[in-house]
């Protein structure tokens, strides 16, 4: 709902009037930016810088308390691949070529809109017909539309895993306290696959492993799947990872190593290695691993959003975290001259 709602708001804002003029307008060669009423000229750009500050520090803050909402509900990326996605799954029974006319059009609609951030959309599009764009026009509508079509279409996550810088920036704003997918090892490890009625770790009496033990075998699992894609890379990892020891059906914790965590994520992650920076929170595997544990009859929740310190049962903090704070130094040090300048 909230990715539709932004999708449409793209479209709708550029045709928003306020006192009469387009009340988002970024009109670069009269050197002058409409936002709602307020005109920012070039000696307003301190003011620009601010706010810009404003919202990279929020962004950080909102990272650091919440994850990853930016790139689960907000990212244009997520909005615009989610929308082609539908088309691809509603239009499916149609002709490939029918569903690429379909991402055509929204991809040129899309890339007249965002022009229309920078040129009045409304004299934009009536010199659609008869045809009288500029060359600058012309080619950073196309440039859009092909951006859109590709990202949207066919590259998709990969420009989270490859591209996005914020992706890369990840590790530094999250601590152990922020929610992220995260997986159970203390009550899933050690994973293995077994018959079904075998019964989970509660209805066993197993215990929870300690978190070290259970990072450990985490670990090695990973380890010893990577190893088991041969070469020499994989030789080495074998040494390094040793040899896991073999567990008894009693002894198994409640992963039961069906793989349907790894082949629900659209950017091909396990999320039982820990944290990626690819992982957009989309809650794919969440929901592949719950009904997993459906099946077996085990209590949902062996993959989910939650804090490291959440997940190994370790005391959480909730406000004395250096990332937390320092995000909200710079915000409040961006609002602060915001309101000294103004005053
Ligand atoms: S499926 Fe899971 S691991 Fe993959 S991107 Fe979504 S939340 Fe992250
Ligand atoms: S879906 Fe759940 S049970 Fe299956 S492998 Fe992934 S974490 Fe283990």
């Amino acid at each position: 709902m909230v990715l539709w709602l932004l999708f449409a708001a793209f479209y709708l804002l550029p045709w928003l009037r306020w006192q009469g003029r387009q009340a988002l307008l970024l009109d670069l060669p009269a050197r002058r930016f409409d936002v709602f009423g307020w005109t920012l000229w070039p000696h307003d750009v301190g003011w620009l810088l601010l706010a810009l500050g404003a919202a990279a520090a929020s962004l950080a803050v909102l990272t650091t308390l919440a994850g990853r909402p930016w790139c689960g509900f907000a990212c244009p990326q997520t909005v615009w691949s989610h929308a082609f996605a539908w088309i691809e799954r509603r239009f499916a029974d149609w002709p490939a070529a029918a569903r690429h006319l379909l991402w055509a059009t929204v991809a040129l609609w899309t890339g007249v809109s965002f022009v229309g951030y920078f040129v009045p959309i409304a004299d934009l599009v009536a010199r659609l017909h008869p045809f009288a764009w500029s060359g600058g026009e012309t080619f950073w509508v196309l440039f859009y539309a092909l951006a859109t079509w590709g990202n949207a279409g066919f590259l998709r996550s990969q420009v989270c895993r490859y591209l996005c810088p914020y992706a890369r920036l990840q590790p530094l704003l999250c601590d152990r306290d922020t929610p992220l997918v995260g997986y159970d090892a203390m009550r899933g490890e050690p994973r293995g696959a077994r018959a079904y009625g075998t019964g989970s770790i509660a209805q066993r009496g197993r215990r929870l492993l300690d978190p070290v033990t259970a990072r450990d075998y985490a670990v090695r699992a990973s380890i010893a799947q990577l190893a088991g894609q041969g070469g020499s890379r994989g030789e080495a990892l074998a040494a390094y990872a040793g040899t896991l020891p073999k567990f008894s059906a009693e002894q198994l914790g409640d992963c039961v190593a069906c793989d349907a965590c790894v082949q629900a994520c659209p950017a091909g992650i396990d999320p039982r290695n820990g944290a990626h920076y690819a992982c957009t929170a989309c809650g794919a595997c969440v929901e592949a691993c719950d009904r997993s544990m459906d099946r077996h009859g085990f209590a949902r929740g062996l993959l989910r959003l939650a804090g490291a310190n959440a997940i190994d049962r370790q005391p959480r903090h909730w406000w004395r975290r250096p990332r937390l704070l320092g995000g909200a130094a710079t915000l409040l040090a961006a609002l602060l001259t915001w309101w000294w300048l103004a005053a």
